[in-house]
């Protein structure tokens, strides 16, 4: 027998209850967001340096006949003008086009006589865990400006039949006391990030001969010299590509997702954008994940101050600025199986529960960070309950273990109202990173809907 209690049976239709994207979107949508995903892949594989993000976005605006500005070649903006005057403000959407990686050293090039092998010096950059960069297939991305200002571009390790490269680690067997009793942090050095790159040498009896070979082989296909690294931007990044994860496909594995996701889904969104209200905006930009310094990063507002100028002269840059609403496209961190202790689970956000809002980010007593106002939070909540589209909110981490920021801050210093929303992504940073299809979708449909209003 069951034992009846019809006051405990019912929830209050008070309570809020977190729902899952799985279940908001209807058949034909989740069809949609599976579709949508297939464009997303090939951007992911296409755009897997700041760089190569521009070019992606500059071509796919240009063919939709879209308005782009890009400046030197790390940050863009997209524009579709409004029904509404510029001094009534902007809908803008930032995200960054930078990712985790290993750049090269600007002299790298060495040979080991002791291994017999040739490798690049390396310097990484942005928050690695750098024991997951050993032993995994990298290619070699980036530009070479030559002594004449000529450009050569890289992209080495894409095509089955390119060579890729390596990071080497030392086996199990001897690792002991080198590795294995230290400090996970510390067991894999910066300074051993060296990609091998060769080990046939050329004859004769010197030293050096397979850096010799292989300066040789790069001035025959490159035409460049060993000055020429001086001059360079060469990024090592995972050779693999974007693939389906799950027996149920429902998830992506790629590198390079914090941010590319929400650069893609902004992207489209815009790129499907008619007639909006405010004259809208997606910008691309560069060094988030070192600071955001620099002539092509969120902090140095110039280019977008020079957009305002340009989309209407007589316009007061400041106070188009105080009355213009941004939504600050980053990712947020997937509750992780295994280690779902460090997470406050209530204020989470995980996998297939649809675009993350994160009213703040930061660390300790939120210090560092923008805090959107409960007025904008309702705004946005409303906006997207509206149009029936999942969303979560999360923060990230329990308080004090840790933290993060977004460019959030850097726009709201401006004076505008300014939010974080983006999608989950679980193993952030790392050179696989998850997403859910579902809430890779939401996004679209999110900031689709932002930059309508
Ligand atoms: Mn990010
Ligand atoms: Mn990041």
């Amino acid at each position: 027998m069951v034992k009846k209690d019809n006051k405990k049976d019912k929830e209050s239709k008070y309570a809020y209850k977190k729902k899952s994207a799985w279940e908001i979107l209807a058949k034909d949508q989740i069809k949609k967001a599976f579709d949508f995903c297939e464009g997303y892949k090939k951007f992911l594989d296409a755009a897997k340096t700041e760089r190569e993000a521009i070019q992606q976005i500059n071509e796919i605006a240009k063919k939709g006949k879209k308005k782009i500005k890009v400046n030197k070649e790390k940050e863009a903006a997209i524009i579709i003008p409004g029904k509404k005057k510029i001094s009534e403000g902007l809908r803008i959407i930032i995200s960054h086009i930078d990712a985790p990686r290993l750049d090269l050293k600007q002299i790298p090039l060495y040979e080991d006589s002791s291994s017999n092998v040739a490798l690049l010096e390396t310097h990484y950059y942005g928050g690695i865990k750098k024991f997951h960069w050993v032993t995994i297939p990298l290619a070699l991305h980036g530009v070479v400006v030559k002594k004449d200002g000529k450009k050569v571009t890289f992209t080495l390790g894409e095509n089955e039949s390119d060579p890729i490269f390596a990071v080497p680690d030392l086996l199990p067997h001897l690792s002991y006391k080198v590795q294995a009793i230290k400090k996970l942090e510390d067991a894999i050095t910066g300074e051993s990030l060296d990609v091998m790159v060769g080990s046939q040498p050329v004859k004769g009896e010197f030293s050096d001969k397979i850096k010799t070979a292989i300066l040789d082989e790069l001035h025959k296909n490159y035409g460049i010299t060993e000055e020429d690294f001086i001059s360079a931007e060469l990024e090592v990044v995972p050779a693999y590509k974007a693939r389906d994860m799950g027996f149920d496909r429902s998830l992506i594995g790629a590198y390079g997702q914090d941010d590319r996701a929400c650069a893609y889904t902004s992207l489209k969104a815009i790129m499907d954008l008619k007639n909006p209200d405010h004259t809208a905006i997606s910008l691309y930009v560069d060094k988030e994940e070192v600071g955001s310094e620099g002539n092509t990063t969120a902090q140095v507002t110039t280019f977008l101050r020079s957009i305002i100028k340009e989309l209407d002269p007589k316009a007061d840059v400041d106070s188009v600025m105080l009355k213009s609403k941004v939504v600050s496209a980053d990712v947020n961190s997937a509750v992780t199986p295994n280690y779902t202790d460090v997470f406050e689970l209530k204020n989470a956000s995980t996998l297939g529960n649809g675009i993350v809002m994160s009213k703040f980010s930061g660390h300790g007593g939120k210090y560092s960070a923008n805090d959107a106002s409960a007025e904008y939070v309702s705004e946005i909540r409303t906006m997207l309950n509206k149009e029936k589209i999942p969303w979560q909110t999360a923060e990230l981490g329990k308080v004090d273990t840790g933290g993060g920021g977004t460019v959030a801050k850097y726009f709201s210093r401006l004076g505008m109202e300014v939010i974080d929303l983006g999608p989950a992504v679980m193993s952030m940073h790392s050179p696989f990173e998850v997403t859910s299809k579902v809430d890779i979708y939401s996004s679209y449909l999110a900031y689709k809907t932002f930059l309508k209003n």
